[in-house]
C-alpha cells in the first residue's frame, strides 16, 4: 500500500513541500506520496484522526493550523510547545501522533550556513514577532546566541515572544518598537539580522535598513518568494552576506522525512527537485 503524509492548512497556494517530498520519496525507495490537503477549520480533527491509521507516516501542517493540531496529537514536543506551533506530526507504535517543530532546526541550519559560523556567542536582530519569529528566537537562544533583540511594528507582540523563553539559554532577550531608534542601534551590533515578517513576499519593501548594519553582518530573509527579495537584494548591494528562506525550507523538509521514514540526508535530493520551482519567477505568494 503506498503510505501518505499529508500538508493540512487553508490555503494551500504552494507546492515546494509536495515536490521536495515525493522526490525524497522516490530517491529513498519509500512508496509513499505527500499530499495537499486544503481543509476548513471543521474537517481538521477529522483529518487528524484519520492519520492515526495504517497507511499514514505523518502529517505536515501550516497555517492557520499549526495551533489547533497541536491540542489534537498525543504528544507535543517540548521545544513546540515552546514556541506554540506545530508545523510536522509522525505517527509511531501504530497510531499514536507526535507534534513537532522543524522551523527551529531549519533555521538554525539555514543561518549557520549563510554566516558560516554557529549562531552560538551571536549577537542577533530578529524583525517580526509572528509565527516564524518565535521559531527563530527559540532556535538563536537555544543554540546560545550572546544576545537577540525581536523588533516588531507591534512592540505588544515583541515583548509577549520574549516573555515566553524567558530564561531558556544564556543570552538576553530585548523587545522594541521597530520604529524605535534602539532598532538602529542594536543593528549597528548585529552579527546576524534576520527579517522575519511577511514584508517582502506579501508586502513590498524593506525591514531591516542595512546601511546601519555592520560590513561583518550576515542577513537572512526567511522569505524565500521571490528568489531574490527586495532586502536580500539590498544586502547584497551593500556588500553582505546574505541568504533568502530556501535553505531553511529545505532543512526543515529534510529534518521532518527523516523523523516519518528514517532516512536522512535528504536534502541534496530536495534542494535539486526545488531548485526550479524556486527560481520561477511566476510563482507569487
Ligand atoms: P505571521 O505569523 O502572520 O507574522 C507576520 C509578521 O509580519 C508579524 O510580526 C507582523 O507584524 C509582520 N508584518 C506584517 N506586515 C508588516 C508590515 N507591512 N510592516 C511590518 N511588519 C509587518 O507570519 P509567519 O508565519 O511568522 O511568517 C513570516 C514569514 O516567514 C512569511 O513570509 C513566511 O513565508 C516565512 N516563513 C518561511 C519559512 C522558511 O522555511 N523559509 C518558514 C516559516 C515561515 P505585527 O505583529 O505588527 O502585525
Amino acid at each position: 500500500m503506498t503510505q501518505r503524509v499529508a500538508l493540512l492548512g487553508k490555503p494551500l497556494k504552494r507546492r515546494h513541500s509536495q515536490v521536495m517530498h515525493d522526490a525524497a520519496f522516490d530517491a529513498a525507495g519509500v512508496d509513499a506520496r505527500y499530499v495537499l490537503l486544503e481543509l476548513e477549520p471543521d474537517a481538521v480533527e477529522d483529518a487528524v484522526r484519520a492519520a492515526r491509521g495504517d497507511g499514514w507516516l505523518g502529517l505536515g501542517v501550516t497555517a492557520p493550523y499549526k495551533q489547533v493540531v497541536a491540542g489534537l496529537v498525543d504528544e507535543v514536543e517540548a521545544d513546540a510547545t515552546m514556541i506554540g506551533a506545530v508545523n510536522n506530526v509522525v505517527r509511531v507504535d501504530g497510531g499514536r501522533l507526535v507534534g513537532f517543530n522543524t522551523d527551529a532546526p531549519g533555521f538554525r541550519a539555514g543561518a549557520e550556513l549563510a554566516m558560516g559560523r554557529p549562531l552560538a556567542g551571536a549577537d542577533v536582530v530578529v524583525v517580526g514577532a509572528g509565527g516564524a519569529a518565535h521559531a527563530v528566537v527559540y532556535a538563536c537562544l537555544d543554540a546560545g546566541a550572546r544576545s537577540v533583540v525581536v523588533a516588531n511594528r507591534s512592540v505588544d507582540r515583541a515583548a509577549a515572544l520574549i516573555a515566553r523563553f524567558s530564561g531558556l539559554g544564556a543570552g538576553t532577550a530585548t523587545a522594541i518598537a521597530s520604529d524605535d531608534p534602539a532598532f538602529l542601534g542594536a543593528l549597528a551590533a548585529a552579527e546576524l539580522a534576520v527579517n522575519a515578517t511577511t514584508v517582502g513576499m506579501i508586502d513590498a519593501g524593506v525591514t531591516i535598513p542595512v546601511e546601519s548594519l555592520p560590513a561583518t553582518a550576515t542577513v537572512f530573509d526567511l522569505v524565500y518568494v521571490p528568489a531574490e527579495t527586495p532586502l536580500v537584494a539590498a544586502a547584497r548591494a551593500r556588500g553582505l552576506r546574505a541568504a533568502n528562506g530556501s535553505e531553511m525550507l529545505i532543512a526543515q523538509a529534510a529534518i521532518a522525512f527523516e523523523r516519518w521514514t528514517g532516512v536522512g540526508g535528504m536534502a541534496d535530493v530536495m534542494r535539486a527537485a526545488v531548485a526550479s520551482l524556486l527560481a520561477d519567477p511566476t510563482v507569487r505568494a
